[in-house]
């Protein structure tokens, strides 16, 4: 067995068996692992507080060949996710967060632009960066790191460039010009379209000292859901959970999430 360790950001911690739990964790260098942190249930265990969602880490962990959990020997705080937890709004973004990040990273591949996105998001969050404008960001690049969101440059079909006004596909598999996109495609305003531009060379920061109308975040967020439930087939739990608790505290009817 040999004795692993690395920064990480835990993604997911689910209970096993009665002592037990069972914790998703992003890697720097080594990419997504699961383990168990055995005994971490107990009161006094050496786990203790520390195993939560979003909470930066360092981990120690030991790897037998051919088995898919790994076995957690250590955890050592880095940063709690204390700007995620304070209030329920904080937590359901904190749950998209993780859940997403669980469900793009792969296991034992490489993920240090994964780990880093992750980690810079929700540092800017402790910083009380606006949440819509982390959250689209986070998700826009989290598409792109994926391969599922090419940069807004041209047209993919004819070559013009998307600049002028551009539409995605009613499959959201493509981002195309005006001309070239069919029916039922989501128009895409040129606000948008500068905000998915300038992801590329601003960190969130330098957004936030420029930032987005509200009405282009939440454009933003149409898109990204729209790709991101075409590749899966399905939305998250997390925004299914999300969308339902916040409607019904304000009263609203629930949106209903379009394919
Ligand atoms: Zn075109």
């Amino acid at each position: 067995m040999a004795l692993h360790q690395d920064e990480a950001i835990l993604l997911a911690v689910t209970d096993l068996q009665e002592a037990d739990r069972i914790v998703e964790f992003l890697t720097r260098r080594e990419g997504k692992r699961r383990g168990v942190a055995r005994g971490a249930k107990r009161r006094f265990s050496r786990f203790a507080g520390e195993l939560q969602p979003l909470a930066k880490a360092r981990i120690g962990w030991f790897e037998k060949e051919g088995r898919d959990l790994v076995r957690i020997s250590s955890v050592e705080l880095l940063r709690a996710p204390k700007g995620l937890t304070g209030d329920l709004e904080a937590i359901l973004l904190g749950s998209c967060l993780a859940e997403q990040m669980a469900t793009f990273a792969q296991e034992g591949e490489p993920a240090e632009t994964l780990f880093r996105l992750l980690d810079s998001t929700v540092e800017a969050l402790e910083r009380r960066i606006d949440r819509a404008l982390a959250a689209r960001y986070f998700e826009a690049w989290l598409l792109r790191l994926a391969g599922l969101f090419p940069a807004p440059a041209e047209c993919p079909r004819c070559g013009r460039p998307l600049r002028e006004g551009a539409a995605l596909e009613a499959s959201g598999e493509n981002l195309l010009c005006a001309g070239c996109a069919g029916p039922g495609a989501l128009p895409v305003s040129a606000g948008a379209l500068s905000f998915l531009e300038r992801i590329s060379r601003e960190n969130l920061a330098r957004l936030s000292e420029r930032p987005p109308a509200p009405a282009t975040l939440a454009e933003v967020g149409e898109i990204a859901g729209r790709i991101r439930r075409h590749f899966l087939g399905h939305e998250l739990k997390s925004y299914v959970v999300a969308s339902q608790t916040l409607a019904r505290l304000s009263g609203q009817p629930e949106r209903r999430e379009g394919r």
